[in-house]
């Protein structure tokens, strides 16, 4: 392939664009993981994760992907054949049931239509019925990537807790975590799986178990097979800052610059930026005349936006002219709705201009493609950043 001009635009909902700061901070020797050099580094990053998880309580770094972090969440908590309630709210969430599934467990899935986040009071419903308490753990995906749709954990927190429920939480913000917000000692999460790729601005290779003091006591007594993923030995290396095996040393030093960047700019402005981004982008699919999948205006994703191809098909051959003349990534619909739909990430290092550089390629990719639409998607896109100033955002 020759050389292609200006920036790749990645516009996938994740892996996203890795922002120069935390590639320097990567691009250094690798130390010693036994030093006291790393030991400082290693405590520094193991508290700071916290706050992104707005937690007081450990959080367990794996060199890993995100699947990882799912099933050392299940693995630590719960014994051969439990049952696990959980939500199908689209193809991650059919992903961590199979995961479940074949680790022995049993696994209720609440069927979904793709198109919404977890219906919290059928959670609750469900968890009424069940008297005996048979099941062991909700699970639930905090922001369904495949979808653009957000599951509203707080609620879902409300009724298990209306039920009166042991049942442990168990959620997924592989794709929320440092874009949208979320609290996870607040909602009385019992273990939140994050990853590095997607809002925390690195690259594939870490993921998170961010663990409440219910889910150490589970440990105790569950019985599922672990060592790689097992927390015990971890959290006992890690409140001297060591790791039990090798970590992903220079994805450390990265996660120290991502943690960082997010305080400097604050939390709550990361996430303000997101929804900003994210309403300017929808403003932009109306406009062109498209619709976005997720259906319930209140599950709107402030990470991504899914949309639906006019007459059902084509989101392939669409992303296809927009990677080849524009150089852009966009993401693909999978598995139940491939080829229907397409993705467009705006998470992670993500600014106005990015927006509009994305926006524009999309529109101008409409076009190329011969798709059925209307102008004027990237004028209200900017009408919306207009209405809504970067500095009025970050007042809010
Ligand atoms: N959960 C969600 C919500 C995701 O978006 C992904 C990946 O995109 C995963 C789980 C799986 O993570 P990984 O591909 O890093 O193993």
């Amino acid at each position: 392939m020759s050389y292609q001009a200006g920036r790749h635009f990645l516009q996938i909902p994740g892996p996203t664009n890795v922002p120069d700061r935390v590639l320097r901070a990567i691009d250094m020797p690798t130390m010693d993981h036994r030093g006291p050099r790393f030991q400082e580094m290693a405590s520094r990053v193991l508290d700071g994760i916290r706050t992104i998880f707005k937690t007081k309580n450990p959080v367990v770094i794996y060199p890993a992907s995100g699947t990882g972090a799912w099933e050392a969440a299940l693995v630590n908590t719960l014994s051969p054949g439990d049952l696990c309630l959980m939500y199908e709210t689209g193809h991650f969430a059919s992903l961590w049931q199979k995961l479940a599934e074949r680790l022995g467990l049993r696994t209720e899935f609440i069927a979904g239509d793709w198109r919404h986040g977890a219906d919290a009071a059928a959670i609750g419903e469900r968890l009424k019925a069940d008297t005996g308490h048979e099941i062991k753990a909700v699970c639930v995906v905090h922001n369904e990537t495949s979808t653009g749709c957000v599951s509203p954990i707080a609620e879902v927190r409300v009724a298990i807790d209306a039920a009166d429920h042991p049942a442990l939480l168990l959620v997924d913000t592989i794709s929320s975590l440092g874009s949208i917000d979320y609290r996870h000692d607040e909602w009385g999460v019992d273990v939140t799986v994050g990853g590095s790729q997607k809002g925390l601005m690195l690259p594939p290779g870490l993921s998170f178990n961010a663990i409440s003091d219910k889910a150490i006591a589970a440990q105790k007594s569950a019985k599922l097979p672990r060592s790689y993923w097992a927390w015990d030995e971890m959290l006992a290396a890690n409140a001297n800052g060591f790791f039990t095996y090798t970590p992903a040393t220079n994805l450390l030093y990265g996660l120290d610059a991502a943690i960082e960047m997010l305080h400097e700019e604050g939390l709550d402005n990361v996430f303000a930026r997101h929804q900003r981004h994210a309403a300017a982008t929808r403003a932009a699919v109306e406009a062109w005349g498209l619709e976005i999948l997720c259906a319930e205006p209140s599950h709107h994703s402030g990470a991504l936006t899914a949309v639906m191809m006019p007459g059902g098909k084509g989101a392939d051959a669409l992303r296809k002219v927009i990677l080849e003349r524009f150089d852009m990534s966009l993401g693909a619909g999978l598995s139940k709705v491939a080829d229907k739909i397409f993705r467009i990430g705006h998470l992670g290092d993500f600014n106005d201009l990015t927006l509009i550089g994305t926006l524009g390629g999309v529109e101008m990719g409409l076009k190329a493609a011969g798709v059925a639409h209307r102008k004027g998607g990237v004028d209200a896109a900017m009408a919306v950043l207009e209405g809504s100033g970067a500095s009025q955002a970050r007042q809010a």
